[in-house]
């Protein structure tokens, strides 16, 4: 039989980093000033020098699935939702510096005054899940629920994890930001505002949301796929649907599945399983337990010296858990899943990188959120803070 096959023209999806193709996505790539190699021996003392000449300018902001060696260096840890509180309650602060991924820091940015800088030490920290709902596609989105006749009954509710320009729709079309400690909260809210929730970008989480938490039926969601024409739904579909769910998911805890559980509860059998409400519905229902990143860490801190955990988060926050609680014992849900890539990408080079260059008045890396996104976000973002017991800064 001839041989027909042909190799494939490369596809502009691959993207050759480094090579100028992409100026955009390439950002970060490129560090002026040049970047630590990782086998600088001095990266530590680099980092302590920069840090102290730097003082009250600069707060160090570490999220949770931060690798040790930059979590060693933040004045706070926290979830996203407590890290853009921290980042506020901090006026005085020149320079917040941003040990987490894109869309919190700019969540930062929005919650700071003009006059602070926020900087992310490595612009390739982005978030795949927040990738998933690009604002012309959200625009289209919505187009299609003003054609089919159901725009306005519904109200947007979009997770933190979401771009600044997500959450200005958000806020623009009389919605609400949630995270994943309020998120039945937000819909509360948002039914008490309209028949229909829009839900951003994360389908997990709003459906666990809704059919765990307030008690809708799966058959009351339904999923909008923005790369189909029409979301991929009938005008009746979305007629009769209660919570339209975002075609979006988190590409590490998408990845926990029945299967880990299963195996877990056969070779010890009085674990406690605890997930994120990030994970698939399925892993949701088997699990004993699940919430957010800031609940997993204090149902660890209470739970009995000897019991068991399986925990289905991100590893860094995982294995330093264990490491801190050594009288539990506490495992990773699955064998084969591995760090958040992105929020990886701050690694120490790129800290004492940032610091460094801050302590020499270069500034690097600057997020900044345009003004009328900006407004738009904010009002989004204090909606969510407006809802019961929400808005309270952590004092830890
Ligand atoms: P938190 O809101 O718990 O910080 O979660 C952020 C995140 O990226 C989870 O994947
Ligand atoms: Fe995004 Fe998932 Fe990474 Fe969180 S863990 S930053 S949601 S890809």
């Amino acid at each position: 039989m001839a041989n027909t096959f042909t190799e494939p023209e490369s596809s502009p999806l691959l993207l050759l980093l480094g090579e100028g193709q992409d100026p955009l996505s390439e950002r970060g790539v490129d560090c002026p000033g040049g970047l630590p190699a990782p086998s600088d021996p001095n990266l530590v003392q680099r980092a302590e020098a920069a840090r102290q000449a730097l003082g009250d300018r600069a707060f160090i902001l570490g999220h949770h699935y931060q690798r040790d060696e930059v979590i060693a260096f933040a004045d706070v840890t926290g979830d996203s939702f407590k890290l853009a509180q921290k980042a506020a309650a901090r006026p005085d602060s020149e320079f917040i510096v941003f040990c987490g991924v894109h869309f919190m820091a700019e969540s930062a940015d929005i919650l700071t005054t003009d006059e602070q800088i926020v900087v992310l030490p490595d612009m390739a920290a982005g978030c795949s899940m927040a990738d998933m709902a690009a604002a012309d596609q959200v625009e289209d989105a919505w187009r299609t629920l003003e054609s089919v006749g159901v725009a306005d009954a519904t109200i947007p509710v979009t997770y933190m994890n979401s771009t600044a320009a997500i959450k200005a729709f958000t806020g623009e079309h009389g919605g609400t930001i949630c995270t994943s400690s309020n998120a039945e909260q937000s819909l509360r809210w948002a039914f008490e505002q309209g028949e229909k929730v829009l839900f951003l970008p994360d389908q997990h989480l709003g459906r666990n949301t809704a059919v765990l938490d307030l008690g809708l039926d799966l058959s009351d969601c339904v999923v909008f796929d923005p790369h189909r024409p029409g979301g991929g739904l009938t005008p009746q579909q979305l007629a009769d649907a209660r919570m339209i769910l975002w075609r979006g998911h988190c590409s590490v805890h998408g990845r926990f599945t029945e299967q880990s559980v299963d195996e877990i509860r056969a070779k010890v059998p009085d674990v406690n399983v605890l997930v994120h409400p990030e994970c698939r519905h399925e892993v949701v229902l088997k699990a004993d337990y699940v919430g957010s990143t800031e609940y997993i860490i204090k149902a660890l801190a209470a739970a009995e010296p000897g019991s068991s955990w399986a925990i289905g988060t991100e590893l860094n926050l995982v294995r330093r858990l264990a490491e801190e609680h050594q009288d539990k014992r506490i495992m990773f849900l699955d064998r084969t899943i591995c760090y958040c890539s992105t929020m990886n990408r701050i690694d120490l080079p790129h800290l004492v990188w940032a610091l460094v260059s801050l302590a020499e008045d270069r500034i690097v890396n600057q997020i900044v959120v345009g003004p009328a996104t900006a407004h738009w976000a904010r009002v989004a973002l204090d909606r969510m803070l407006a809802l019961p017991g929400v808005g309270a800064v952590p004092s830890d």
